[in-house]
């Protein structure tokens, strides 16, 4: 776009020599609205002649600089499981109903004051309109709604919506739609919610979702983000049989602060990636000097976030680094939660395979928290199970009792190793010693900790063969 202003302008001032400086100006800023009014044409969606996200930007942005001091809203709506309507009722159902609903929201560009429609990408849409009061915007949401319930459609159709605003003066219609995007996912998955207007409470988050983005980049060449480990400890022998990798986030003004915080935001933007790589390399140096200085190798566990399913260089990254540093591949764990197998999981099998065969062992993480885990227990063969916290929380209860009893002895039959994690507990360690289960990752034992310290346990232990905890 910037290339074809800058030949615009240039045609311009060589066309007409003789105008005023002012003039140019002027006859430059006709043509670039000319050319991107052009460009707005050709930038409609095929399907639902909407505006696509290109020339919606371009047109509320010139609307908005119009009339700066005027309020402005985006509202945007995204369908609860719309995959499922194209897979009941087929593609051209899906694409009737998209375009009713383009229809929904080109109403209002027609027919109400400094209004814009956009088809965002399949069943996303949005508008951005100038407004007075919120309740004009709810009013819309609700208009919609009621249009999209009462359109004959065999498929319960049920739509989420987000309500953008900012107190700020002439804000990016690309923030608003942040904001608008930001409160419509807070109300998916809630039934009897359909909306939420972007609030305080959101703003904040987001600011802070953003300050990562920008920080992130700078903490990784600053040598910010720190390898800590938590050890694995066997609770009959009371020692360190490995342990996992966890990431931190050392920040200069900020302090420590833990993966929870930064990680979600990591995982939008793909960043993990390089983070996890980071930490990674991190753990086979780590394993390497061990080796080099002959001492006893125990297994350290990294994470794999679920965007490495799309990674098709992930065995290829693991191999590097097995080879560079020396470290035999089975003192690498790959921890893996069942979400990383959601997207693709035939591709992501065969590359598990694929890293199995290379002696690398395979981990599921947090189990017990998703609902797709007895599927992979069939399908993929699994080295290590770890129990997620969550799991061994009430067990006061009886029927808690007989459920983790049960499912210890069925993983145990289908031959995986067993880590419980979240052991915090003296009542915990006696009832899963119980169900012979011996090894755990909690607080009860060791938190995380910088890998130097990890480094003297390990150290100690190593000198004490009798040091039990
Ligand atoms: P996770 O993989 O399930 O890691 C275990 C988490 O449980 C850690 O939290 C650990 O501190 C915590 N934990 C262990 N024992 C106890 C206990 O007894 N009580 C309680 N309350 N918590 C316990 P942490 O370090 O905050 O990490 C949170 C999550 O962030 C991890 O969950 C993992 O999903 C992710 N994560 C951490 N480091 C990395 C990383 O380098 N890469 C990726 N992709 N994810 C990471
Ligand atoms: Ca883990
Ligand atoms: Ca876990």
């Amino acid at each position: 776009m910037l290339m074809a202003y800058q030949r615009a302008k240039e045609e311009i001032v060589e066309t007409s020599p003789q105008t005023t400086d002012a003039g140019k100006e002027e006859l430059y800023l006709y043509s670039l609205r000319k050319m991107a009014e052009d460009n707005v044409e050709n930038n409609r969606t095929e399907l639902t002649h909407l505006h696509n996200m290109k020339s919606f930007f371009y047109l509320c942005g010139e609307m908005i600089k119009a009339e700066p001091d005027q309020k402005y809203s985006v509202v945007i709506m995204d369908i609860v499981q719309f995959k499922a309507v194209n897979e009941f009722c087929g593609r051209d159902e899906g694409d009737r109903l998209l375009k009713f609903i383009a229809e929904c929201f080109q109403w209002y560009e027609d027919h109400r004051k400094d209004t814009y429609a956009c088809h965002v990408r399949a069943d996303i849409f949005c508008l951005c309109t100038q407004y007075e009061d919120v309740r004009e915007l709810e009013n819309i949401v609700s208009e919609i709604k009621t249009k999209i319930d009462e359109f004959p459609f065999t498929y319960k159709v049920q739509p989420s919506f987000g309500i953008g605003i900012s107190p700020e003066r002439e804000p990016a219609v690309s923030y608003l739609k942040d904001c608008a995007t930001m409160a419509m996912n807070s109300v998916k998955g809630k039934v009897y919610q359909t909306y939420a207007i972007f609030g305080e409470k959101m703003r904040r988050q987001l600011m802070r979702e953003r300050q990562v983005e920008n920080d992130i980049v700078g903490a990784l060449e600053n040598g910010e983000l720190v390898l800590y480990i938590q050890p694995k400890v066997n609770m009959s022998t009371g020692r360190i049989i490995g342990g996992e990798a966890l990431v931190r986030w050392l920040h200069p003004e900020k302090g420590l602060v833990s993966p929870g915080e930064f990680i979600p935001v990591l995982e939008k933007n793909g960043f993990i990636i390089n983070v996890d790589e980071y930490i990674w390399e991190k753990v086979f140096a780590y394993l390497g000097k061990l080796k080099e200085e002959g001492r006893e190798l125990v297994p350290i566990s990294i994470n794999v976030s679920r965007l490495h399913a799309y990674d098709t260089g992930l065995a290829e990254n693991l191999i590097r680094l097995r080879e560079k540093y020396d470290v035999p591949a089975q003192f690498v764990p790959l921890e893996l939660t069942e979400s990383a197998f959601l997207e693709d999981e035939k591709g992501m099998y065969q590359r598990m395979e694929n890293l199995r065969s290379q002696g690398f062992l395979v981990s599921m993480d947090d189990f017990g928290t998703g609902y797709s885990t007895m599927n992979m227990l069939k399908n993929q063969t699994l080295d290590e199970i770890k129990i997620d916290r969550e799991f061994i929380r009430d067990l006061e209860k009886d029927k808690s009792q007989i459920i983790i009893r049960n499912t210890i002895a069925m993983l145990q039959q289908l031959g995986a190793h067993i880590v419980i994690e979240g052991v915090e507990t003296e009542e915990q360690k006696e009832f899963l010693l119980g169900c012979n289960c011996t090894d755990v990752q909690g607080f009860l034992f060791y938190r995380p900790m910088p890998v130097e310290e990890f480094d003297k346990l390990l150290w100690q232990q190593e000198r004490e063969p009798d040091m039990a905890k």
